[in-house]
């Protein structure tokens, strides 16, 4: 089912993040995470996709296991990073036959030290190119939906740093709409004045499709650095900063403050008439759980209670 049409209706929606792990080990405590967050009814769940391709298998075979062997809608990321016509169709093959609905489709991160990576030369430079081609392959390829693979793509409501001009990324973004992607994921934010004024912005392009809002529980202080430095990286409040001082290096206090300020920022955003959020797992579940759990989304033994915008 795509996820456009999963998002329909009035009720919250809640959706979680993973990314592929590296180790048996790893894998393991993944899926002792995914198994904590069934019961949470997430609308879907989405899979990363390495920089610069890095976890392609990775990505598909964690993708087509969750299929397999869960309830849950998994959503690969595909990212268009060195990537060949012939490798994405390929890709697409095959979450055909693993009856994957949905791609979230992005132009990627380039590989680490690949700092004046050349996107021009890449069969899709852009995001838009790629969700033309899944669009096309979709209508083409017998896919289980006639309409082909669900297409969600991304969006900063603080500002992609690569694109200065802010009217143009909006163009930017319209154009990755335009070229049919039905649904958007934003980064991660902070500060929810920033998403409520993206999505003023998005209606005044005259682009009307789901916004999902892109939430990460501050789990370490060195996690927060990390994201600081990432392209597309986000705007840390004073509020949070202070919080987070307080704490000290009590790494139990850091985590209570990430789930409080996460709490706080998702509870506003629901009583902003906000219904779709995703919130960045870093493949644990105690902190989203403890989150649905203050939102009154879930029961304390983890099992989802209904409830209404
Ligand atoms: P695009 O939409 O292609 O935009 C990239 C830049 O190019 C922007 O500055 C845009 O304004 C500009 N641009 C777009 N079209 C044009 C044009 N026609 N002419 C000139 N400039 C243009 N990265 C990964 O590697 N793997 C992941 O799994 C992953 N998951 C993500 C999930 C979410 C929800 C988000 C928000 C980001 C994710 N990223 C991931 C990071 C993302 O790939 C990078 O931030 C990337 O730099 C931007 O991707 P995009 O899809 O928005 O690209």
């Amino acid at each position: 089912m795509h996820i456009h049409d999963l998002l329909a209706g009035e009720e919250p929606k809640f959706s979680f993040e993973f990314f592929p792990p590296k180790t048996e080990a790893g894998t393991q405590a993944l899926f002792a995470s995914i198994s904590e967050l069934q019961s949470c009814l997430p609308s879907f769940v989405s899979v990363t996709y390495g920089a610069g391709g890095s976890t392609r298998s990775q990505t598909h075979d964690l993708v087509a296991r969750l299929r397999k062997e869960t309830g849950l809608n998994p959503v690969p990321h595909l990212t268009c990073i060195g990537h060949t016509e012939r490798e994405v169709s390929q890709i697409l093959e095959r979450y055909t036959a693993a009856g994957v609905g949905n791609i979230l489709a992005l132009r990627g991160d380039a590989p680490a030290g690949a700092m004046n990576y050349e996107h021009r030369n890449d069969a899709f430079p852009h995001a838009a190119d790629l969700v033309k081609f899944i669009r096309r392959f979709g209508e083409r390829h017998g896919h289980s939906d006639p309409r082909g693979f669900g297409i969600g793509v991304a969006a900063f409501p603080e500002g992609h740093p690569a694109t200065p001009n802010r009217f143009l990324e909006m163009d930017h973004l319209k154009a990755k709409i335009d070229a049919g992607a039905d649904y958007i994921c934003t980064q991660m934010f902070f500060d929810n004045r920033d998403f409520y004024d993206f999505k003023a912005r998005c209606e005044l392009a005259g682009i009307h499709v789901p916004i999902i809002a892109g939430i990460m529980p501050v789990s370490s202080v060195s996690g927060l650095h990390r994201m600081a430095g990432l392209a597309g990286g986000c705007r840390f409040p004073a509020k949070l900063l202070k919080a987070l001082q307080r704490a000290g290096d009590d790494p139990d206090r850091v985590r209570r403050i990430g789930i409080h300020y996460a709490t706080e920022q998702c509870s506003d955003l629901l009583q902003h008439g906000v219904r779709n959020l995703h919130l960045y797992t870093l493949n644990q579940s105690a902190a989203s759980r403890e989150i649905l759990l203050n939102l009154g989304v879930i029961h304390r033994d983890g099992t989802h209670c209904r409830m209404t915008a």
